[in-house]
């Protein structure tokens, strides 16, 4: 993993022209992990475009370079040849929608992530599976650069970390994560801001969201298992984005004897994004992983086609076995 990390700051010092992209969905860790990746590298010198297929969610336009993120035709229109493509926080291609066909006829490809089921698909792959956030690798990167940091790097950084240790709830703020975050804060990022903006800054139509997929939480105390739904017409009743529903999952697991979370998103007619998410005890990875998705052991997710009722009993119900089986051999449940 040094000598990749050392492999990727090769390709930076010697390439010109980047493209640097992450997952759709995108969260603050990919973006952030992008916009810091692309502040670095201009630092550099370097010629550098972030390309995205999506949209931006709003709550993270306040980031420094968010309002310069290519669409995928933008991109398509504007940029010519290019030296590396850089891919942030993603673990296999297909997470990259059409942006996945330009990778393709890329000719050097680093990859850098923290997801534990990361593909290796680039000719370069920087990942570590043990960081918290991509942007802290992003980080490492800049230190092993000796590139001093600056506002433009450190917001975005500061963001991924925020977003992937749900506020330094996920993952304990040790001393090293102390002392890093310090360091981000003295080159210029507001935690408060960040922490604003991540969980405290959303439009109406997302609260009233929020709302209903409260009204729709229930808790099955036979497995620890807390689940929420929204349907294509909940999202129409409150004038609500796809992006409007981040963050609702975690809400399964405010109640104490949670310990996994489960929310059914209705993202096309009868096609749903499932996220889960777990205390420690129960590995939601190896769940994501059955039903062709993936992600971390803690927050995962996947696709899913089908009527609600059938999508929704075919989860729980393999949630259920595989808690039941946990008691058997005396996990933390028992
Ligand atoms: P979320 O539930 O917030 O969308 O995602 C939680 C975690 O699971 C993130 O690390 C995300 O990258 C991963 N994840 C979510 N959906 C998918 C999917 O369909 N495929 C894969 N490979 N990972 C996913
Ligand atoms: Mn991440």
């Amino acid at each position: 993993m040094k000598r990749e990390k050392k492999r990727a700051c090769e390709v930076f010092h010697r390439a010109s022209r980047f493209v640097v992209t992450s997952h759709q969905n995108i969260d603050g860790d990919g973006l952030g992990s992008a916009l810091a990746l692309a502040s670095l590298l201009k630092k550099m010198g370097k010629e550098v475009r972030v390309v995205y297929d999506g949209r931006v969610p709003y709550f993270y336009l306040f980031l420094p370079g968010a309002e310069e993120v290519l669409s995928y035709e933008a991109f398509c229109s504007s940029f010519g040849s290019l030296d590396a493509f850089v891919v942030v926080d993603c673990s296999n291609p297909g997470r990259l929608g059409r942006v996945e066909e330009l990778l393709q006829k890329a000719s050097l490809v680093v990859n850098i992530d923290h997801h534990p089921d990361n593909s290796k698909f680039g000719h370069v792959n920087f990942v570590d599976p043990s960081s918290p956030a991509s942007a802290l690798l992003v980080y490492e990167l800049a230190r092993e650069m000796r590139i001093p940091l600056d506002a433009n790097i450190a917001v975005p950084i500061l963001t991924g970390i925020v977003t992937d240790t749900g506020g330094f709830q996920f993952a304990e703020l040790n001393q090293t994560m102390f002392t890093i975050v310090g360091e981000l804060v003295a080159s210029g990022a507001s935690l408060s801001t960040i922490m604003h903006h991540v969980f405290r800054y959303r439009r109406i139509e997302a609260l009233k969201l929020l709302g209903r997929a409260l009204e729709h939480l229930v808790f099955d105390p036979s497995y620890g298992c807390a689940t929420t739904y929204l349907t294509q017409e909940d999202f129409a009743m409150c004038n609500a984005q796809e992006e409007d529903a981040e963050g609702i999952v975690d809400y399964g697991l405010y109640i104490p004897e949670a310990e996994v979370s489960i929310f059914f998103k209705e993202i096309a007619p009868e096609v749903y994004k499932v996220s889960l998410r777990s205390r420690q005890g129960f590995d939601v990875l190896s769940v994501a992983h059955h039903f062709g998705g993936g992600g971390h052991r803690k927050a995962a997710g996947f696709k899913m086609v089908g009527p609600l009722s059938l999508v929704y009993e075919t989860v729980t119900g393999y949630v259920k076995a595989l808690a039941q089986n946990m008691t058997c051999v005396g996990e933390k449940r028992c």
